[in-house]
């Protein structure tokens, strides 16, 4: 069995291989040859801790696993580690035989920022040019500096309910030699793309918060009750996800499917859109909309491509198992 520890993941993947997984993982889903496992999520009644597992298998990446971790919220405060918490376990599909065990901590953070960049290279319209943040956590400085390269961006501008975080993609921005804005809710209709990626669960952007012709990345919503857009504006969109299954029960779409503005047929599959399938954006006009819910497909996918590097920059730790 091949071991990627988590130290050595910086030093391996790049965001254009995350990106590259990504796209591919995508598409293999919207072909039907890589489908995801029912995720277990428990909260396991010991340090508050939410444990669990999400995994599948691509026949055409050839990847089975899962990732298996969650989240224990006192992790920071007693033990100076990182809240969120995840191991990614790669099998041979011919033989069942575990292959790898790679870290997936800033794994999580790559695939998740490659999936919101694979929807603005395929739903964002060409000539965007203001990207506007919701959220500026962890996550949202991954998302932003994988967006940054998508789209000739000439300015950020950032909105977030705890303003004193705002200089966390300010600093993003800047690396990128792009002017960075903060602005109020409003004032989003000057983007072109939005990124939202935040832990709320009641609607932050509302739908005359867009203009016409905005892609908007869903990014923050993963469980049942989370919501950072209004539903109306899924309504007024095109709507697309990684997973319609996930996208429906606890993606952000959950709402506006609860609230009877769309149907679940409403809601298709980037993947598609990637294999020319679905036409996507088909106007200038059009609120295109990703509602990335996040799949354990898109874990396999850079654990998999992180064990090739491993292996070819001689850093993978083999054990006999
Ligand atoms: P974080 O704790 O670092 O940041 C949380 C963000 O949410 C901050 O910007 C904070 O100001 C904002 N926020 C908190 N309460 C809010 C409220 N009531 N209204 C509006 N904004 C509020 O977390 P993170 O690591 O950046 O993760 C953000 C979200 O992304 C989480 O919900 C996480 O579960 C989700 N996530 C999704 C995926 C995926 O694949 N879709 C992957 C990783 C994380």
């Amino acid at each position: 069995m091949l071991i990627v520890p988590e130290r050595e993941i910086a030093n391996l993947m790049t965001r254009e291989a995350a990106f590259d997984a990504i796209e591919k993982v995508f598409a293999a889903m919207a072909s039907g040859d890589a489908y995801n496992f029912p995720v277990v999520r428990e909260a396991i009644g010991h340090e508050d801790a939410l444990y669990g597992f999400k995994g599948g298998f691509d026949r055409a990446g050839l990847s089975l696993g899962l990732k298996a971790g969650g989240y224990w919220p006192n992790n920071l405060e007693k033990r100076n580690l990182i809240n969120h918490q995840s191991t990614v376990f790669l099998f041979d599909p011919d033989t069942g035989k575990v292959k790898a065990m790679v870290g997936g901590n800033l794994l999580t953070a790559l695939r998740t920022a490659a999936a919101s960049s694979v929807s603005i290279k395929h739903l964002a319209r060409e000539n965007a040019t203001v990207i506007g943040m919701v959220g500026a956590g962890h996550q949202a400085t991954f998302q932003l500096r994988a967006a940054l390269e998508q789209r000739k961006f000439e300015k950020v501008i950032g909105w977030n309910y705890h303003p004193e975080m705002l200089p966390n993609i300010e600093k993003v921005a800047h690396e990128a030699g792009v002017p960075f804005e903060a602005v109020d809710l409003p004032g989003m209709t000057e983007a072109d793309v939005i990124i939202s990626i935040t832990s709320a669960f009641s609607p932050s952007l509302m739908a005359d918060h867009v203009s016409p012709g905005t892609h908007i990345a869903c990014m923050g919503t993963d469980t049942k009750g989370k919501q950072e857009v209004e539903a109306a504006l899924l309504a007024r969109a095109s709507v697309f996800t990684d997973e319609v299954a996930q996208s429906v029960s606890i993606g952000e779409a959950q709402h506006a499917i609860a609230e009877g503005l769309i149907k679940d047929t409403d809601v298709a599959q980037l993947g598609a859109v990637i294999n020319g399938t679905n036409p996507g954006r088909t106007s200038d006009h059009q609120i295109t909309l990703f509602d990335g819910t996040g799949v354990g497909l898109q874990d396999l996918a850079v654990a998999a491509k992180v064990v090739d590097l491993a292996v070819e920059q001689g850093v993978a730790i083999d054990v006999d198992f």
